[in-house]
C-alpha cells in the first residue's frame, strides 16, 4: 500500500504516524473520515505461495479483502467498484445492483476474509439447496467450463451429504491456470472463498490431479472454514489428511477416479509416510517442514479410523464428520484432538486411546498389513536402494537446473513441487530435512521417472510396500467406503 491520505469531514488532510502496520491520526478531526490509498501488487507468481495471496493473470486479477481494506469495526458495509464496462467482479458477497458493482458485506471479517476476482474471467452460477455458488474461471479453463462446473456441482452435493449440511453464506470458487512449470497446483480457502491454481486439465491423463485439487479445496469449505481446531498446528493431520481422504473418497464415489487410482494413491501415501514416521509424530509442530508427511499421515489415520469404526459398529467416518460439522459450526467452538477421539469412541462404543496414543501422538506406523483384508489387497514388502543426488552436485550446479552427472538425470519435481532452478530445489529442500528420503520426479535420458531418492552422498536402503489388489467376489470394507457395487 502506498500514498495513504486520510481526510476528515471538512476535507482537511490529517497527520499520521506509522507504527509497523498501524497508523495513528495525530491531528484533531471531524467525523466521518475518508481514506485514499493505492494498493501494490508487488510479488510475482514464483516468489511466494499464492494459495490465498493476490495475483494477476492476463484476463483477471485476484485480490483478497485483507490486501485491499483496512481492519475496521464497521458493520453492514457497502462496497462500490468502478471498473470498465465489460469487466466482472466475483465475490462471495451479496449484490442487488445490476450490473453487480455494489456489494453488501456484513462485517469486517467477511470484508477481509474473502477473495475478489476482477476482470474478463468467466462466471458460472450454481444453486445447491439454498446455497449460491459462484464459480470464477480464468484463462484456458474457460473452454473446460462444463467439466469444471460438473466436478464442483457433484462434489459440493456429495460433501454436503457427508457433513450433513452446508456452511452458511454464498460461496466463491476460483479456478485459474498456474503458469509455474508444466505440472503443479496450489489451492487455499478463505472463509467462503476457495482458490485453485493448477496446470492440470479436468480431462486427459492429469484429470486425477485436477479433480483432487478442486475437491480438496471444496472440502475445506467445511473442514477448515467451519470445523476449526483450537490448536491448529497440532491438528494439521485432521485438517489436511481428512480433507485429502474425503477428496479421494468423494472422487471415487462420483466416479471421477477409479478404485485402482485410489489404491495407487494409498500406496504412494503409505510409503511416503512410512519413510518419516520413525522420526516424527503427526502432532509435531512442522510449520512448512514435512507438511506432506502430515497430509499423508492424516489421510491414513482417516482410512484406518473409518475401517475400525466400521468393524466395531454400524457407523462410519461420515458419521464422525457430521458430528464434527454440527458441533463446531457453532460460533466460538473449536475442537481438540481428544474431541475427535471421543466422537470415534461414542460411535463405535470402543476405546480409541491406544490408537491415538500410538499413531497420532506417537511415532508408530499405522499397521497397513493388519488391514490388508479390509482393503482387498495383498501387501508386498521389498528392500530397495534409493538413488541419490549428492548435495555437492546440487550446490555446484549452474543456476538453471538440477543435474546429477553420473546418471544424467534432471530433477523436475520434488514431492510434486515443480523445480526449475537451484533456488527452487534449495527452497523445497528447506521444507524437509537433508538426508530425508523424498519422492522425486526426474528425467532420466529423457524419460520421466518417479522414485524415492535421497539428497545425500551415498545410497540408502528402505522398505517399499506395494499393494496388489486381490481378485475376489467379496465386498471389502474399502468397497463399502468407496461404495463399490458389484
Ligand atoms: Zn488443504
Amino acid at each position: 500500500m502506498q500514498n495513504l491520505k486520510i481526510m476528515d469531514a471538512e476535507g482537511s488532510k490529517l497527520q499520521l504516524i506509522r507504527q509497523e502496520n498501524k497508523w495513528q491520526i495525530v491531528s484533531p478531526f471531524k467525523n466521518p473520515i475518508s481514506f485514499e490509498y493505492e494498493v501494490v501488487l508487488g510479488h510475482r507468481e514464483f516468489e511466494c505461495d499464492l494459495d490465498t495471496s493476490p495475483y494477476l493473470k492476463p484476463d483477471c486479477i485476484l485480490w483478497t479483502g485483507r490486501a485491499l481494506f483496512f481492519e475496521n469495526r464497521a458493520k453492514n458495509i457497502e462496497v462500490l467498484f468502478h471498473i470498465p464496462q465489460n469487466w466482472k467482479i466475483s465475490t462471495p458477497w451479496i449484490s442487488n445492483s445490476s450490473p453487480k458493482k455494489i456489494f453488501f458485506v456484513k462485517n469486517n471479517s467477511e470484508l477481509n476474509q474473502s477473495l475478489i476476482v476482477i476482470g474478463l474471467h468467466l462466471e458460472k452460477q450454481l444453486k445447491i439447496k439454498n446455497t449460491e455458488i459462484l464459480i470464477a474461471i480464468g484463462g484456458k479453463y474457460k473452454q473446460l467450463q462444463e467439466q469444471i462446473v460438473n466436478i464442483i456441482h457433484k462434489g459440493f452435493v456429495e460433501f454436503s451429504n457427508i457433513f450433513g449440511g452446508i456452511p452458511l453464506g454464498k460461496k466463491l470458487i476460483v479456478i485459474n491456470p498456474y503458469e509455474l512449470g508444466k505440472y503443479g497446483f496450489q489451492g487455499g480457502v478463505l472463509n467462503n472463498s476457495a482458490s485453485v491454481l493448477t496446470s492440470y486439465y479436468p480431462d486427459g491423463i492429469n484429470s486425477f490431479w485436477f479433480t483432487r485439487v478442486v475437491l480438496h479445496e471444496i472440502c475445506h469449505l467445511w473442514n477448515g472454514s467451519v470445523i476449526r481446531a483450537k490448536y491448529h498446528r497440532r491438528c494439521t493431520w485432521f485438517l489436511e489428511g481428512f480433507t485429502d481422504y474425503y477428496t479421494l473418497v468423494v472422487a471415487k464415489r462420483l466416479n471421477f477416479i477409479n478404485k485402482q487410482q485410489f489404491l495407487t494413491f494409498l500406496e504412494y501415501a503409505f510409503n511416503h509416510y512410512h519413510l518419516k514416521i520413525q522420526k516424527h509424530s503427526l502432532v509435531d509442530n512442522f510449520q512448512r517442514r514435512n507438511r506432506r508427511f502430515v497430509y499423508h499421515g492424516g489421510f491414513l489415520v482417516a482410512l484406518f479410523l473409518d475401517i475400525r469404526i466400521r468393524l466395531e459398529s454400524k457407523k462410519n467416518l461420515d458419521n464422525l464428520m457430521k458430528i464434527m460439522f454440527h458441533t463446531y459450526r457453532r460460533k466460538g467452538y473449536r475442537y481438540r484432538i481428544r474431541d475427535i477421539m471421543e466422537i470415534a469412541e461414542h460411535l463405535s462404543s470402543k476405546k480409541f486411546n491406544v490408537f491415538f496414543k500410538k499413531y497420532i501422538y506417537g511415532k508408530h506406523a499405522l499397521p497397513l498389513q493388519t488391514y490388508a483384508p479390509q482393503l482387498g489387497v495383498k501387501i508386498y514388502k521389498e528392500e530397495i536402494t534409493l538413488p541419490y543426488f549428492s548435495l555437492k552436485s546440487i550446490v555446484n550446479i549452474p543456476e538453471g537446473i538440477a543435474f546429477k552427472e553420473d546418471i544424467k538425470s534432471l530433477i523436475i519435481k520434488i514431492n510434486s513441487t515443480v523445480v526449475t532452478s537451484k533456488k527452487d530445489i534449495v527452497k523445497e529442500l528447506s521444507k524437509n530435512s537433508l538426508e530425508d528420503k523424498e519422492l522425486l520426479f526426474f528425467l532420466k535420458e529423457g524419460k520421466q521417472i518417479t522414485q524415492y531418492a535421497t539428497f545425500s552422498n551415498s545410497n540408502t536402503k528402505v522398505i517399499y510396500y506395494s499393494l496388489k489388489p486381490i481378485i475376489t467376489k467379496k465386498i471389502t470394507i474399502l468397497d463399502k467406503i468407496l461404495r463399490e457395487k458389484r
